[in-house]
């Protein structure tokens, strides 16, 4: 089995498989001989590109009810990691939602949706984030539960679950085309390194999803990238323990991060799939949004970064057997919460592939099938 793409969905993938297949060769004494897996990621290390660009929110309030159900899925499975390793991989820092006047029916849906959700008002809202301004917050709603996620951490983990169990990570290695051979039952695979072969792929490309198909001969799933801005400022006055921050409207989010502010003007521009930078208008606005929702002064840009969240049609992932092609699994369209929902999600992956139950409650894993 190849596994295309060293994301966090790819290596969270390699690690829940090569467990589970363990699991099942032990289980059958010696009758079932375990699977080879490799994952190829094409750059010089893993998640280097949406992965290594996220901001590290893990909050059950972002996204549909799928991404909900997956990530207190996801909260279990990163709890239990974190204690057998004894670094816990969550830390708590409570999400705020504000809503300007104009925004009060949205955040109604939100709290409605919503039962991690506590509606308060802006004295309450101004107590966690105290430069919150009252023109950005006619309303708010607290998740008290949500967290950082140490994304690091997560993928040190997964990595080293991987290997232990036998799959193989391969960096600076990647696919440039494929060819099904349906009397053998298996790809030939061309890489910039030489050919493989593996009985099936999982493409796990991120935003080259799409290009990975069609490497492959096969139809495009028609993902979306959407570029995403986050640039660090200082400003005085910043409280490490504030919360984050999120519009409503979609405007902009910000939280403390190093000594200064995170922010983003929660930008969704288009963009094909390719290594992200910032624009400095992007960047701008993203201060000029956190300026006016705040009493903030910033003084300058410490860094910033723009990285690409990848989705299908309905904003659900794409997982499972492509109903077109023998010997090809998609596992991609993680948008903006594949960080988050990943654990869940590629155990779901895994007992798929090795047709073995998974149940998340709350979720129909049919509603995320290739069609
Ligand atoms: C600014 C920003 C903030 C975000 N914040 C959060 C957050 O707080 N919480 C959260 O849960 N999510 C967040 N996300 C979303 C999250 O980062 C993504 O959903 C997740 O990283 C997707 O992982 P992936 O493995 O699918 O993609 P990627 O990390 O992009 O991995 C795909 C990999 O495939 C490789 N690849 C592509 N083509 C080939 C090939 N031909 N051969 C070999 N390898 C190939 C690429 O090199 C790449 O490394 C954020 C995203 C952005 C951009």
């Amino acid at each position: 089995m190849a596994i295309i793409g060293g994301g966090m969905a790819g290596l969270a993938l390699a690690a829940e498989l090569a467990e589970l297949d363990g699991r099942l060769a032990e289980r059958s004494g010696g009758t079932r001989p375990p699977l080879s897996i490799t994952l190829l990621e094409r750059e010089n290390q893993l998640g280097y590109h949406s992965t290594g660009r996220s901001i590290s929110a893990f909050c059950e309030s972002l996204g549909g009810p799928h991404q909900r159900a997956l990530t207190r899925a996801s909260r279990t499975i990163l709890d239990a990691m974190g204690a057998e390793s004894g670094t816990p991989l969550l830390h708590t820092r409570p999400m705020v939602w504000v809503a300007d006047e104009e925004h009060l029916d949205p955040l109604n849906d939100l709290l409605t949706a919503n039962p991690s959700l506590r509606a308060v008002d802006l004295a309450a809202a101004q107590t966690l984030c105290p430069p919150l301004r009252p023109s950005a917050v006619a309303r708010a709603a607290v998740e008290r539960t949500a967290q950082d996620i140490d994304v690091d951490g997560l993928l040190e983990r997964y990595r080293h679950r991987a290997t232990a169990a036998g799959a193989v990570l391969r960096t600076a290695i990647g696919l440039e085309s494929g060819t099904w051979d349906p009397a053998g039952s298996a790809w030939r695979l061309t890489t910039d390194r030489g050919e493989l072969q593996a009985a099936r792929v999982v493409n796990a490309a991120g935003p080259w999803a799409d290009a990975v198909a069609t490497r492959l001969g096969v139809a495009p799933a028609g993902l979306k990238s959407l570029r995403r801005t986050v640039a660090i400022a200082s400003a005085p006055g910043i409280g490490p323990a504030w919360p984050l921050v999120m519009d409503v409207g979609e405007r902009f989010y910000f939280r403390p991060q190093r000594g200064g502010l995170l922010v983003s003007p929660a930008d969704e521009t288009p963009s094909p799939p390719t290594d992200a930078v910032p624009a400095a208008q992007d960047v701008s606005l993203a201060l000029d949004r956190a300026a006016s929702a705040t009493t903030l002064e910033f003084q300058r840009v410490r860094t910033s970064w723009a990285g690409l969240r990848t989705f299908t049609a309905d904003r659900d992932p794409i997982v499972g057997p492509d109903p077109r092609q023998d010997g090809l699994s998609w596992f991609a369209g993680l948008g903006g919460t594949g960080i988050q929902t990943a654990p869940a999600l590629a155990r779901l992956a895994a007992a798929q592939l090795l047709d073995e139950p998974y149940n998340v409650p709350g979720l129909n894993p049919q509603a995320f099938l290739p069609r």
